[in-house]
């Protein structure tokens, strides 16, 4: 019997249970410095970490409950070995209406057109910079070329819908944002301006930092001239925006107008662990009953049950606290890893 109906599954402030972050592994190729910017970190242990099998059954059931749009993520998610294979799975799940992947575009050259065989619908590569050397002094690696050379592979696949993650921060790119503009229409993809959010690991974070989807559009419309809104398709983060030659661009304006209020948004960890927002301190534990031999419908009554019990507002909470400064300290993102972005699936 399928536990899928017309109704959808929702929250306490009625938001449906639609779309799911995975996170396939916790390790990264890069260091950036609003992410990963310490010397060391604690890794999930690998006994830990969820087979494609055992991955594969909680998208199965998550989508049965209502799940439409999943993102593969990490950490890199390019790190974990033949990802495709995974691809292939959540491909044939007819549930899902879109199937994407956010990578830092190190390793992607090699594999976006075995992924895009293996049925991914859409491509996100995050780039902060044009410059060699602000790359290097963002991401503590000197692969620039690597990412340009993976964008231009993600484009040769043809899949629609590929798309530049661009996390602004006053004093190191915001000077570049007509640049990126410039280069999202020579590949043809859509670029997305991102505020930079006070998210566990940003643990330089500081809120002068943060260029505010307001001063973007200043900033782009002193150069192009009169920016209009765009249509709304989704509940998706981005505020799309249309240059005057019809250029698209969006904005997460996630540190300074959070959505949570619309937010259909939960990630699960690379070991299993289910979080049903980004600032959730606590994820619940699917694993163990997956372990542990419980029955599909067990599990499905864990999830059920936890969305509707679901008031997360994580953004909208920060943004009320004055004076806001760093979320979690270095020494407890040590003892707790899963607050760290990259753990939990960005
Ligand atoms: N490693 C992949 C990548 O960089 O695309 C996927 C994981 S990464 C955590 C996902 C996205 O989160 C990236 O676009 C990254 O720029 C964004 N991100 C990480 N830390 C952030 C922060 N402090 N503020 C805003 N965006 C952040
Ligand atoms: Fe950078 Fe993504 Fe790696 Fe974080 S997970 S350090 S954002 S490449
Ligand atoms: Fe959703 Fe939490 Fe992000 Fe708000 S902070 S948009 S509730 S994940």
């Amino acid at each position: 019997m399928s536990l899928r109906s017309d109704t959808p599954l929702i929250d306490t402030r009625n938001r449906p249970l639609r779309s799911l972050r995975v996170s396939v592994t916790d390790r990264c190729n890069l260091r950036c410095q609003y992410c990963m910017p310490e010397e060391d970190y604690v890794w999930i242990p690998r006994r830990d970490l969820l087979s494609f099998e055992e991955m594969d059954n909680l998208v199965a059931l998550l989508v049965e409950l209502g799940i439409e749009r999943l993102r593969l993520t990490g950490g890199e998610p390019l790190l974990r070995r033949d990802l495709a294979a995974l691809v292939k799975m959540f491909a044939a799940r007819s549930g899902l209406r879109d199937l994407s992947l956010t990578t830092n575009g190190i390793l992607l050259a090699d594999c976006a057109q075995k992924l895009a065989d293996a049925g991914l619908h859409r491509i996100t590569v995050s780039l902060d910079t044009l410059q060699p050397e602000r790359f290097k002094s963002l991401t503590r690696r000197d692969d620039l070329g690597a990412v340009l050379a993976g964008i231009q592979a993600a484009r040769a696949t043809g899949l629609a819908g590929l798309k530049i993650n661009t996390v602004v921060m006053r004093g190191f790119n915001d000077d570049e944002l007509v640049e990126l503009i410039e280069f999202g229409k020579s590949v043809e993809a859509e670029v997305r301006f991102i505020e930079y959010m006070d998210v566990g690991g940003a643990t330089g974070w500081s809120p002068q930092q943060v260029v505010s989807r307001g001063e973007i559009l200043e900033l782009l419309g002193r150069h192009y001239g009169a920016i209009e809104p765009a249509q709304r398709e989704d509940r998706a983060p981005a505020e799309r925006f249309v240059l005057p030659d019809s250029t698209r661009f969006g904005i997460v304006s996630s540190t300074t107008a959070p959505f949570c209020s619309s937010c259909d948004r939960s990630r699960l960890t690379a070991d299993g662990l289910w979080y049903l927002c980004l600032y959730a301190d606590q994820g619940i534990d699917l694993t163990s009953p997956l372990r542990n031999g419980a029955s599909n419908e067990a599990i499905s009554l864990v999830i059920a049950s936890a969305w509707q019990r679901r008031v997360d507002r994580g953004a909208e909470d920060r943004l009320a606290i004055p004076n806001r400064s760093v979320l979690v300290s270095v020494s407890t993102l040590r003892k707790q890893h899963h607050l760290e972005m990259h753990t939990r699936g960005g």
